[in-house]
């Protein structure tokens, strides 16, 4: 089972990438994500794409790319995954055609979260994240047991570098130019399925968990 998230940024894409990846047991890969760990751990990439990522703008496709085919290739991948916030430029989404053919692999869904704008503003300029589990909370609409803590690591949540306003505006700018035109992309291939991400947080789940089940009853 292979899915891929589109949607702006604070559409709701990694929390439930994570809800899916919990429930149908294969991991949810977040770029972002990965970033972040290699900007905090100051590696070569981390070095490379921490410019980007705190200004709000995409990291160079060949980093991206790269990054994504050896993350695919690790063992707990053999069952599917999930990807979180790639592709986001068509470069992007060609290279993932390239490398799915490469490896025999196809694409199972593609799912949009549609959100629109001042609720993306609102849902950004709440979050939080426990920086070592990636978990993803909301001040008021997904908020943690324990005001400040993550629930499943205990360490503390704190707010994202990029999910300050002006960066905030700022990647929502960039969506619409680079990433929105690969809905266009995937709905000629007659794979795009639009989600109504305006739903809570349980809602959009059980939408999505009945299209992830009946495709593998199909
Ligand atoms: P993305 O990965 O698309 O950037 P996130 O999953 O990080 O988005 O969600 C952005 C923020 O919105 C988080 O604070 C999250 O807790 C909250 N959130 C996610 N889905 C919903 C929802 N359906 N309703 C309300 N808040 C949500
Ligand atoms: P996200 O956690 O998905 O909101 O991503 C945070 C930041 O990581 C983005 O604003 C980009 O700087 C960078 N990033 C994540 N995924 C990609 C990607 N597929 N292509 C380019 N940059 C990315």
């Amino acid at each position: 089972m292979i899915i891929v998230f589109m949607g702006p940024p604070g559409a709701g894409k990694g929390t439930q990438a994570q809800k899916l990846s919990s429930a149908f047991n294969i991991p949810a890969l977040s770029t972002g994500e990965m970033f972040r760990e290699a900007i905090k751990a100051q590696t070569p990439t981390g070095l490379k794409a921490a410019e980007y990522v705190n200004a709000g703008n995409l990291v160079p496709d060949e980093v991206v790319v790269g990054i994504v085919e050896e993350r695919i290739l690790q063992p707990d991948c053999a069952n599917g995954f999930i990807l979180d916030g790639f592709p986001r430029t068509l470069n992007q989404a060609e290279a993932l055609d390239k490398l799915l053919e490469k490896h025999n692999l196809t694409l199972d869904h593609v799912f949009c979260l549609d959100v629109d704008e001042e609720e993306i503003v609102r849902r950004q300029a709440g979050r939080l994240v426990a920086p070592k589990s990636g978990r993803v909370y909301h001040v008021s609409s997904n908020p943690p047991a324990v005001a400040g803590v993550c629930d499943e690591s205990g360490e503390e949540l704190v707010q994202r570098e990029d999910d300050k306003e002006d960066v905030v505006r700022h990647r929502l700018h960039v969506y619409s130019e680079q990433t929105e035109p690969i809905c266009a992309y995937y709905e000629r291939k007659d794979m795009l399925e639009r989600i109504d991400g305006m739903q809570g947080v349980d809602e959009v789940f059980a939408d999505l968990s009945s299209r992830v089940r009946s495709k593998m009853a199909a």
